[in-house]
């Protein structure tokens, strides 16, 4: 039998330029973001102005990780403990970590069928909560239908923050995922669209929050260094009310990020052309519902999802099984325990979440798969051929 023999968490290796880059700051040994020789602009200074540029951002600001950019987007939008804040229920970890860290309280907002959010849901819940932020996950790359959640967003008198982490490089109707919000965050951990180990973004158009990002982030009063910053005047009110909750950047992460950067789009349209291969190979397979996608959706495709809705739990777990026997490895949201990276809503107790049937539904079924770049279209088709072929051999059996 057939057995595919590629590895699903193995990423592409960073470029030789990016090395060669990485290099030249561990020879002049000046790692920290504020340690310049006279003249010099840093390598975290350069790629904050260029992340910003790719991003259609005014500001940007390069920080620790995903998880701390959120965390970080949350105190600059002056989250209070206790506060509600919104979030959609199919989620990382990170996301309901991030607002639990200011001793904020995650609200869930169901899912739906496509993945997205639930928007009238999402108004149920901002109503009952009295929330005013929103911080919203497009969870594994699925974006909502951003401009109906834009003015519902204004109609509820809600904040939004754009957790990006899978949408980096991704665009709704033209528009750069992220800019449809107060704040956008991104991740540049290794499983995501760049790759430094740990990393991310926040970006904004806001001075004042940028102004107070920076700040959190650890500037030691260094924020005129910045060049993807608003100008000093902008930190005169904050300078002294600013706590720093350090989460920086460094020059040898930003050095790896660079070359990367360049290469982004490029790579996005790989991804979805992986994408589009599985998602071919499986159309039409008896008992697998395809995620639908909008056509002003312009995603990236670094990983793919379907469902096996109706499938019992002891056929979901002998579909997994087989597929992995033949080398395909798949996670799945429904089970009862959470595992790897794949928790759920009611996995996060200290968040109390309230029970989400509509969620349930969709994540009993629903399975899911890493693309790295370091697969082949003909690998994608001979990923869709097995779980095509062993959702056949299982559908009909009894
Ligand atoms: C990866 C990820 C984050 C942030 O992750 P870090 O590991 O902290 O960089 C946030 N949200 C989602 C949906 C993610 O997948």
């Amino acid at each position: 039998m057939e057995r595919f023999t590629g590895s699903f968490t193995q990423q592409e290796p960073i470029p030789e330029d990016a090395i060669e880059a990485a290099i030249a700051v561990m020879r002049h040994g000046r790692l920290h973001r504020y340690n310049t020789a006279p003249g010099e602009v840093p390598e975290v200074a350069l790629l904050e102005q260029e992340f910003a540029e790719a991003m259609g951002a005014r500001y940007a600001l390069a920080v620790a990780s995903g998880g701390y950019a959120l965390g970080c987007a949350l105190r600059a939008v002056q989250v209070a403990p206790g506060e509600a804040v919104l979030t959609n229920a199919f989620t990382l970890a990170p996301v309901p970590g991030a607002i639990a860290s200011l001793g904020a309280r995650p609200v869930f907002v169901e899912t739906l069928a496509d993945l997205t959010i639930d928007m009238d849901h999402l108004a149920v819940q901002a109503r009952a909560s009295g929330a005013r932020v929103l911080m919203l996950s497009h969870m594994r790359g699925h974006i909502c239908d951003m401009d109906r959640l834009v003015a519902l967003c204004a109609d509820l008198g809600l904040t939004l923050i754009e957790d990006c982490a899978h949408t980096m490089g991704a665009r709704w109707r033209g528009t750069q995922s992220g800019q449809h919000g107060a704040v956008a965050c991104y991740s540049t951990q290794t499983y995501k669209h760049l790759n430094s180990g740990e990393g991310g973004f926040l970006t904004t158009d806001d001075a004042d929050l940028m102004a107070r990002a920076v700040m959190l982030s650890g500037s030691y009063m260094l924020y005129a260094r910045h060049r993807a910053a608003p100008p000093p005047e902008a930190f005169e009110g904050l300078r002294w009310t600013t706590p720093n909750i350090s989460g920086r950047m460094d020059n040898l992460r930003a050095a790896i990020l660079r070359p990367q950067l360049k290469r982004l789009d490029a790579q996005c349209a790989a991804w979805t052309a992986r994408y589009r291969g599985v998602e071919a190979g499986l159309k039409g397979t008896p008992g697998v519902s395809l995620i639908d996608r909008p056509e002003a959706e312009d995603f990236v495709g670094s990983s793919f999802q379907f469902r096996l809705d109706g499938w019992s739990e002891a056929k979901i777990r002998s579909y997994l099984d087989r597929c992995g026997a033949r080398g395909v490895e798949l996670k799945w949201f429904g089970a009862a325990e959470p595992s790897g990276f794949t928790s759920r809503y009611d996995s996060w107790h200290y968040a109390q979440p309230a029970p989400l049937p509509a969620t349930d539904r969709v994540l009993a079924g629903l399975i899911d798969m890493r693309l790295p770049l370091t697969f082949s279209l003909e690998d994608c088709a001979q990923i869709a051929g097995i779980l095509r072929a062993e959702a056949g051999a299982l559908y009909q059996a009894p």
